[in-house]
């Protein structure tokens, strides 16, 4: 099996060879084409499977079509830790090197100022925790109407980190109709039902 079967763009298969990335994960080969599809993932999947580029790579090639605007992002993904969200971020930065898209990394810690011009600017891909997130909206800088792809990573360690509440919260902000993606290393009960809660007919992904 090679990239080249899933369906991904030129600009990310060279990103991909560049990155010498030969073959995809066992994760990676099953969620590409359901999410250009457009289906929403339930993905069961630890860190080290190549989770993150499972849902990196196919946004990158929907969003390739069309342009942000102020304030309104049109893709989310949600981690809970800064660490994660930084390598996501750095992921979204090599996989899409030969495309356009514009990111902000939305993670507590770091001054509003330079988050608040990107907002201004308006991003396709916003990554995020979802306390900051939170603040922002808050803050009226982030329209949340205008997202149409939403990712929750590492549901489980939400749950330990106690961000449920707030990505309950959160979805509630979103358009109804959006592709959702979401991945969690287990699937305890409360996990089970904010997946049902914001998935709709998913795909069930396990590694
Ligand atoms: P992840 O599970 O997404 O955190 O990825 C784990 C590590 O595997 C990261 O360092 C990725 O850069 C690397 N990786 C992901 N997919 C592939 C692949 N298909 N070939 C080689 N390395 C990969």
């Amino acid at each position: 099996m090679s990239f080249h079967a899933l369906g991904l763009s030129e600009e990310l298969l060279n990103a991909l060879a560049e990155m010498n990335y030969v073959e995809p994960t066992p994760i990676q080969a099953q969620a590409i084409p359901i999410v250009l599809q457009g289906r929403d993932v339930l993905g069961i999947a630890q860190t080290g499977t190549g989770k993150t580029a499972s849902f990196t790579l196919p946004m990158l090639d929907i969003l390739a079509q069309g342009r942000a605007r102020a304030r309104m992002p049109r893709s989310l993904i949600l981690e809970p830790t800064r660490e994660l969200a930084t390598q996501v971020s750095e992921s979204f930065e090599r996989y899409g090197r030969f495309q356009k898209l514009t990111k902000a990394l939305i993670i507590g810690g770091v001054a509003f100022g330079d988050q608040d011009k990107l907002l201004e600017k308006g991003v396709d891909v916003l990554i995020a925790t979802p306390g900051r997130l939170i603040d922002q909206f808050e803050r009226s800088k982030i329209l949340l109407s205008g997202v149409e792809i939403l990712v929750i990573d590492e549901a489980d360690r939400m749950l330990d980190m106690g961000f449920v509440p707030d990505i309950e919260r959160i979805c509630k902000l979103l358009p109804p109709r959006r592709q959702t993606l979401f991945f969690s290393a287990t699937m305890p009960p409360p996990i089970k039902r904010l997946a049902d809660q914001f998935l709709n007919a998913p795909k069930l992904i396990e590694v």
